[in-house]
């Protein structure tokens, strides 16, 4: 039997399980929250303490690794972390097969979750697809003719930062009225903050939800207000879907993959947000485009998933 040992970097939490080649289901798995204070040197000590944990002294065949910002995937080398400091650079790859001596793959979080989908969840059966994520941050990841395209930088798949509403408002990337600054959990708190600053009579129930206290709005907030009615974080919700399918339905006309799978928190939403994100892809696309917009099946295990296909591929 084949030993796979998959590692999952993310911005909040470390990740890592082994599992038997061809098995559905893990072995071993372990998860840990990374420290307020975290950087690189704490995350990988953290990592090899859970790695000693799952092994119990066996040697993995391959090891895949899903990390949370850019990549170099042809080196293995991390460009940075966006949230936990002292990534710059690392050569994550050559650290880890130094260590354990077996082949190593290392991509960074949306591409291996689009690769987890496609192996193991809702791309089953399709060959060229393009998942997701909304979240924190929006970030997308392709498999084209069952192949990871990573782009030649490896900055494929940055759906968030297209631009849908060029007068809209300011994102962190410098433009206006990117996807993430629309669909985005924190950006939809913002403009739901925005809008009850600018309209006192409005987001009775938001207002509730929080006890006045603005700072308190989240993009899950928001949905919980919108499921009862409240009409300024309908709004809200429906902008975040309104942008996300101007984005898929552009992504359709220019690329025609067969399928876009949707994860991330904010894919929780709610029906109504759902339809709204169906209805503008559809229409955004020109007819004779055919696609289907479905949820995500790993959930918060896609970058595990993943980084097993990785592994096993050795992509
Ligand atoms: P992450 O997935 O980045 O670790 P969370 O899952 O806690 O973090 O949430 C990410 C974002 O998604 C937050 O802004 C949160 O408010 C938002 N979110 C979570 N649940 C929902 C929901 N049901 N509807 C809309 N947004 C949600
Ligand atoms: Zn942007």
């Amino acid at each position: 039997m084949t030993l796979i040992l998959a590692l999952d970097f993310g911005g909040t939490k470390l990740a890592a399980a082994v599992v038997n080649s061809g098995s559905p289901e893990w072995l071993r798995y372990e998860r840990r929250l990374s420290p307020v204070n975290a950087n690189a040197n704490t995350d990988l000590d953290i990592m090899r303490s859970l790695i000693d944990s799952l092994l119990q002294g066996e040697k993995p065949a391959a090891i895949g690794v899903s990390f949370g910002g850019p990549v170099d995937a042809s080196t293995g080398t991390v460009r940075l972390s966006h949230h936990v400091a002292g990534w710059e650079n690392i050569p994550l790859k050559q650290l880890l097969e130094d260590e354990f001596s077996v082949p190593v793959s290392v991509d960074n979080d949306a591409n291996v979750a689009a690769l987890g989908e496609y192996r193991f969840g809702a791309g089953a059966g399709h060959d060229s697809l393009f998942y997701i994520t909304i979240s924190t941050g929006v970030g997308g990841g392709w498999i084209l003719n069952g192949q990871p395209w990573r782009g030649v930088g490896g900055m494929a798949g940055e759906i968030g930062h297209m631009v849908v509403d060029p007068a809209g408002p300011l994102c962190l990337c410098g433009k206006r009225g990117c996807v993430e600054r629309l669909a985005s959990g924190p950006y939809m708190a913002k403009n739901a903050r925005e809008g009850l600053e600018n309209q006192p009579h409005t987001g009775e129930i938001l207002r509730g939800l929080v006890g006045n206290n603005l700072e308190l709005i989240t993009g899950k907030v928001v949905s919980e207000a919108a499921a009862q009615g409240d009409e300024l974080a309908l709004d809200v919700l429906a902008k975040s879907a309104w942008a996300l399918g101007v984005g898929i339905g552009n992504v359709a006309n220019l690329i025609n993959p067969q399928l876009f799978i949707l994860g991330g928190s904010v894919t929780k939403a709610g029906d109504n947000w759902w339809d709204v994100v169906q209805k503008v892809a559809r229409e955004t696309a020109l007819p004779e485009i055919d696609f289907a917009v479905v949820p995500a099946a790993l959930g918060d295990d896609a970058p595990l998933w993943g980084a097993v296909a990785l592994a096993e591929l050795g992509f």
